[in-house]
This record gives structure tokens, sequence and C-alpha cells, in this order.
């Protein structure tokens, strides 16, 4: 029997890349606490390159890792989708490959040019709030003829191949478009022969690929020849593939690394050894998914002493998915029986581990299982107003689904700590073979999706309001303080055309509004009568825009004065908006573009 509910923990691990979408959202969007967001992107040269997915924790559009994650979901669903189908998972898995398929199509505006990066890495990260509300410019970065970026471009075009395949059976138009862009992009990454990093250089620090592009060009060609039965993007493939890397001094290929954002050359083995048979490719992968379980020539990743395949310290349950991922496709093929339990065991044992069979006895899946973390370093998911990573304490939203780093050594141990990006940071590539292991593992052992998930969130505080200080009681006037705050993240959503309206009792005399100290929008001198003693006065901040994006832009400070002429007699706790103590006043109404947000009128 299967200790986890699969179709449960397959359900989740797809939604999180709902949660991931940048540009404007669809009608269908599940994920009540996201609105749309960088709704810019492209504009710095003239064209439209909203979409995508935020690639981690920040809000980066990286091309590098966002094509290899769709590559590895797409592959997933090229072998297993009658999983898909069965979960009922398939529509939101087309959902999410179209998504980021629109994304690259839009990026590849001609044969030799595709955008590799949207966003500025070190302006990204040094600010921390929602999506919805970015502050910074998002500079858009290509490769093109001049400027290499076969590693890009290979990337690039294996994505679409693959995920030209998921959608050749409902969408033979699309999946053809996608096909006419992989050839192009493959043609252009095996023409230019260079590393993208040296032509978008802010990736550099971020997703540079150290193993070079030569495993993206074997990878894609692959791709394209599963994706058109193209005998000439096989042999290609097999030509490219006698030149990836080695063990260093040696003639033996690779093999203590895996699959991930950077190296496909793993995924070439068990690949080519599944489309061809070929020896060289099966004992390649034999060595390298030995190395991950029993071992060669003494050496094996580390194992700490709860299981977990431990390959490097940043992200480590990512680098065991992935490989528990091939390591399954291969053992579905492989005729050695006792490779085929192995690998098969080490896939079952590894996701397990994510899931919660662990010395922790806590799940890493975010939502999902025992102990789940609660404290991811995610911008969007902590909803910070104050562009800070400890307001507030508590994380405001359930980024469900997402896998968090893991530990950071072979040691099992962990700490939900928001700053951590090492061990809790999550990410659109750690997700990829993960989600691909769980459907396949879903097809073996079955498990439910949750009927009615997800149950749209409610707001955890009143996001937008108006606090008052009465400053200054005067015989014939009050000086009143008020603070227009937005901690809005259900979605996060700037105020562009506030107004709020303070409103007060006279004895019949008009009443006198004097402007005062300002932050910004305009301090009030005009009374508005209602009827008989009933007046109001009205801030309007149009123009202005005060959103959970900071200290100072999360809240917008208006002083003003109300009394009556000399003559009058002013009693201000009649008022319908007096407030003697400091702190939120429902009393007084707050407007956005005319519609009551927030308060009530008299
Ligand atoms: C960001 C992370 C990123 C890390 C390393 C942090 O500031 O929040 O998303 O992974 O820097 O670049
Ligand atoms: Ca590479």
């Amino acid at each position: 029997a299967p200790a986890f509910n699969y179709g449960e923990a397959l359900q989740k691990s797809l939604f999180f890349y709902e949660a991931q979408r940048s540009g404007k959202l669809p009608s269908d969007n599940r994920v009540s606490w996201r609105g749309d967001s960088a709704l810019k992107d492209g504009a710095d040269v003239g064209l439209d390159l909203t979409g995508g997915w935020y690639d981690a924790g920040d809000h980066v559009k990286f091309g590098f890792p966002m094509a290899f994650s769709t590559t590895m979901l797409a592959w997933g669903a090229v072998d297993y989708r009658a999983g898909y189908q069965n979960s009922g998972q398939l529509p939101y898995l087309l959902g999410s490959l179209r998504w980021v398929n629109d994304y690259f199509i839009k990026a590849h505006p001609s044969a030799n040019v595709l955008y590799g990066q949207i966003g500025k890495g070190d302006d990204d990260h040094k600010w921390w709030g929602p999506a919805e509300v970015l502050p910074m410019a998002r500079p858009a970065y290509k490769i093109d003829a001049s400027c290499g970026g076969s590693d890009l471009a290979g990337e690039t075009a294996a994505a679409m191949a693959a995920s030209s395949m998921v959608f050749r059976s409902t969408d033979a138009a699309y999946a053809d478009k996608l096909i006419t862009h992989a050839k192009q992009l493959y043609s252009f990454a095996d023409t230019v022969r260079k590393a993208y990093s040296d032509c978008i250089t802010d990736a550099q620090a971020f997703y540079k690929s150290w193993s070079g592009y030569q495993d993206e060009l074997v990878w894609g060609a692959i791709w394209l020849y599963r994706a058109t039965g193209d005998a000439s993007y096989l042999a290609k493939a097999e030509t490219e593939y006698d030149k990836l890397g080695t063990e260093p001094q040696t003639t033996t290929r690779s093999y203590k690394w895996t699959l991930a954002w950077d190296n496909k050359q793993f995924g070439a083995y068990v690949l080519l050894a599944n489309l061809t048979g070929k020896q060289k490719y099966v004992d390649d992968a034999n060595r390298w998914l030995d190395w991950w379980t029993v071992g060669v020539d003494g050496s094996r990743v580390n194992y700490s002493p709860g299981g977990e395949a431990v390959l490097d310290s940043w992200g480590s349950l990512r680098y065991a998915a992935n490989t528990a991922f091939a390591a399954l496709v291969y053992s579905d093929k492989t005729t050695d029986a006792t490779r085929k339990a192995r690998y098969h065991d080490f896939a079952v044992r590894q996701i397990g581990y994510a899931l919660g069979d662990n010395p922790r006895h806590s799940s890493y899946l975010i939502g999902f299982g025992a102990n789940p973390p609660q404290n991811p370093h995610h911008r969007t998911a902590h909803g910070s107003w104050w562009d800070s990573m400890t307001v507030p304490t508590n994380t405001r939203h359930v980024l469900y689904g997402a896998l968090v780093g893991g530990p950071s050594s072979a040691d099992d141990a962990y700490t939900d700590d928001r700053s951590n990006y090492v061990m809790n940071e999550v990410a659109t590539d750690y997700n990829a073979g993960f989600t691909s292991a769980l459907v396949r593992l879903y097809s073996e052992y079955g498990g439910s999706p949750l009927a009615g998930f997800p149950v749209a969130e409610k707001p955890d505080m009143d996001e937008l309001t108006v606090e008052t200080t009465v400053m200054q009681n005067e015989p014939r006037d009050t000086v009143i303080k008020a603070i227009i705050y937005n901690k809005s993240a259900f979605p996060a959503r700037a105020l562009t055309q506030a107004k709020f309206r303070y409103y007060v009792n006279t004895d019949g005399s008009p009443l006198v509004v004097t402007p005062g100290y300002t932050q910004g929008c305009p301090s009030p001198s005009t009374a508005h009568q209602v009827s008989g003693t009933l007046w109001y006065v009205e801030v309007d901040c149009t123009g202005y825009t005060i959103a959970p994006a900071g200290q100072s832009q999360h809240r917008m400070e208006v002083q003003f004065k109300v009394g009556v002429a000399e003559g009058g007699t002013w009693n201000p706790a009649n008022d319908p908006s007096y407030q003697a103590a400091t702190g939120p006043n429902r009393n007084v109404p707050l407007y956005e573009a005319g519609k009551l947000v927030w308060g009530a009128e008299p």
C-alpha cells in the first residue's frame, strides 16, 4: 500500500505553478491571493513579454530554468499521460504548459532572437514584497545571432518540443506552432555555439550553465527527435553526445552529478538508452544511477542517516527528485531486473523522504502531509507590506505544493526559516522533476486529489484602513491626523485613486476646513454639506500610489483642521467620524476609484 496520497501531492505540486504566474492572470486563476503583475514586461524593448513564471521566491523571469522546468514537466506527461488523465489533473498540467509556452512564443519574436531574462537579479532580490506591486524597473535581456546562447536556446527548444508532444492529441495546431519555434531555436543554438550568460551577463551570478551548452545541444535534439520522429535529430543527438562531459582525467562520461537546470547530459543517458537500446547509453545510465544507489568503485552520492541522497547543499531535495524521476523512466524500460527494482525503489524512497518519510516525520511539500514548512523564502506568499522579511511574522498565504530546498547537508537537519534560501526557498525547477515523479508514482500506487481544492483564502486582517489621531481640540476646531494604510495581500494591490471622508456635525454654521501637514496627497480646504448640520471633508489621493511595497510606500498621512468660524460653537464629540483614541477608524470611509473599500458612511 502506498504510504502517501500521491494524487493529492501531484495536485498540489502542479498548483504551485499557478502561484508563480506573472502577467495578466486568466479568469480561471485558482490562486485567490494572486493578481495581475509585471504588466509592462517587455515595454522597454517595444514588445509584450508579459506572462511566464517567476523563478522562485523572487520575481525575476529567468528563461533558462523556466525552460528546463517546462521540459521536465512536459516529460512527465509525455511518458505518463494516463496518470494525469486518471487523476483529473490533465487540464491543470495543460494549463500550466500553455501558460509558459505562450510566453516562450512571445519571447521568440524572430528566428535568431530569444528573450531570456526579465528583471535584474540584484534589483529584484533586494526588495521583499508581493509581485502585484513590484516597484523596480524590469529590463528585458535577449540573445541573438551576434551574442550567443546555445544553452538557453537549446533548452527552450527542448521545452517547446516536449510540450508539443503533450498538446499533439488535443491541439495539433498549437503543437505545430511549438515545433516551428523549437526547430528555429535549435538551429540557432547549433549555429551560434556560445554561452547565453556571456550575452545576458546579468544571469552569470544566478543561472550560468557551468556545464556548458553541449548537453543542451544533445537534449534539444533528443526532444526534437521525439516530437517529430525526424531521424536526423536522433543522428544529431548521437553525434553531439560524444562530446559530453567526462569525469576529470578520464574518458568516462560524468556520473557524479545529476540532471538539473544546469546539466542535462544525465537525462540524455536515460533517454538515449531507452530510445536506442545501445549499450554505451545503457552503460552511462547504469553507472550514473548506480552512483546514486549502490555506488560505483567505492564512490556514492552522500546519504543522510535518514535516507536522503544529498548531492549538494542548495536545494538538495530537487536533485534527489530529478534523479528519482529519471530513475523511474529508466526503470520502466530496462530489462535488467536487478536495476529495474533498484532504481524504482530508490525513487520511491527519495520522493517518500520529501513527503514525510524522514527522521523529522515531516513533509517538505508546503500544505501537504505532516508538519510541512510554514515559512518559505517566497516574497509574494509572505505578503510583507514593509519591504521586510520579518514583517509580518507569519506567512500570510499557504503556498500549496511548493517543494522547499530541504536539508543542506546529509544530516536530515532542517530549519523552517524564511531567510534561509538554501533550505527554504522554493522554485519552479525544484517542483518539475518532482511533479513528474509524482504522476509516475500515482500511476502505480493511486491516491486521490482533494475534492474542493483549493479553498479561497480569507484576508488575515483589514487590508485597507484609515487610522485617525486627534492632534488638537480647540474651542472652535479640531486638528485630525489621518493615515491611509495599504497592507493588502489577498491579492496585493496598489491604491492610485484613494479618497476618504471625514464626517462632522456642526451647530448649523458652515464647516470650515484648513489644510495642514501632508506626506503627498493634497490636504483639503473644501467643505461639503450632506444636508442640515452634516458635513464632510474629503481627502483625494488620486494620482498618488499607496501600495504594500515598503515602509513609506504603504501609508499616506494627511492632516487637516475642521471647525467653525468665529461666533459658532464646536463640539467634536458628536461628529460621526470622531474617535478620541488613535487607531483604525471605520467611520472614516475609504474609497478607491469611487468604490467604498473600507469603513462606512454615516
Ligand atoms: C533571493 C533568492 C535567491 C538568493 C540567491 C536572495 O536574495 O531572495 O531568491 O535565490 O538571493 O541569489
Ligand atoms: Ca548545460
